[in-house]
């Protein structure tokens, strides 16, 4: 019978496999240049505490793991803990960071090619892990492909989501939230995530961190909040990310310079995400 450490790798091997091997990694430029470097992957069980407290600090509407499985499908019986979350990060490239950090009002293009054409990487990643898991007799539902999945309006957060792919990434190991609410991993912030439901027997990945916000030096430190300086619009300050700000930057103000500029639809910015010291790396004091 197959072990808990080999399922866990043969899953790992999927999802570096398709970023590392795969043609759909493209920001679909002329030289079709890769979208993503090799990714980590965290593991959470469906049962972990922490998708509860989500509903508590994020809003009800958040789903638990099993909420989500048993709307996918509702003729199989499971209990919390027969489910696992598998996580993925998926670090933007040393060039796409390099061309966004000379950046101090627009997205570089390679920033927003691997907004928009990154995303799709992520969307296929998502397809190809169902696909694999569910012909070995894993069912699995990608959160955010479900036509159920939905943007809510949040008391606390102005507004949210049904699934988060930072939120179930936090769980699974792979970070802590900064001040500007990117989640710092250990390659940096300067990533894109995604994630799945699995009924798979996978041991959890440790949370090398109790407090969500561990890797923060204005947190843990006061110190930095660099991400304050680098938001052309002011949506950042030391209360935290103005999401309404945030987004009034990127449509229309991004998306109007994306397609006169590089000639596609698209939008993005991330400038609160590269040259900070959070970008590559769990940053130190020293990174300041
Ligand atoms: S730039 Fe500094 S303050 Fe902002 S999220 Fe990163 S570590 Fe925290
Ligand atoms: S994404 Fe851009 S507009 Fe939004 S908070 Fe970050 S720097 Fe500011």
């Amino acid at each position: 019978m197959e072990k808990d450490h080999e399922r866990a790798a043969w899953v790992q091997g999927l999802i570096k496999g398709f970023i590392c091997d795969s043609p759909e990694n493209t920001l679909k430029d002329s030289s079709d240049e890769r979208a993503f470097d090799e990714p980590i992957v965290g593991f959470s069980n469906g049962a972990d505490p922490l998708y509860e407290e989500f509903k508590d600090h994020v809003g009800p509407f958040c789903w638990t793991p099993s909420e989500i499985f048993s709307k996918t499908f509702p003729g199989t019986k499971v209990e919390p803990r027969d489910l696992t979350v598998i996580s993925w990060i998926l670090p933007q490239t040393g060039a796409t960071k390099g061309d966004n950090r000379a950046q101090s009002l627009y997205p570089a293009e390679r920033w927003a090619r691997a907004r928009i054409f990154g995303e799709e990487v992520n969307v296929k990643l998502r397809r190809f892990l169902v696909e694999a898991l569910s012909a070995k007799g894993h069912e699995t539902v990608a959160p955010l492909l479900s036509p159920e999945w939905e943007v809510r309006r949040s008391e606390r957060f102005v507004f949210s989501s049904t699934w988060s792919e930072r939120h179930a990434a936090h769980a699974s190991g792979l970070g802590t939230f900064g001040l500007c609410d990117g989640l710092i991993t250990p390659k940096g912030k300067a990533m894109r995530a995604g994630s799945a439901v699995s009924r798979i027997k996978i041991p959890p990945t440790e949370r090398p961190y109790r407090d969500h916000h561990a890797y923060c030096l204005f947190f843990t430190k006061g110190i930095c909040g660099k991400c304050i300086k680098r938001c052309p619009v002011g949506a950042i300050t030391e209360k935290g990310h103005d999401k309404v700000k945030c987004l009034g930057h990127l449509k229309p103000v991004t998306e109007d310079f994306v397609k006169s500029n590089y000639g596609f639809d698209g939008y993005g910015c991330g400038l609160c995400q590269t040259g900070v010291p959070c970008e590559s790396k769990i940053p130190t004091k020293e990174d300041v």
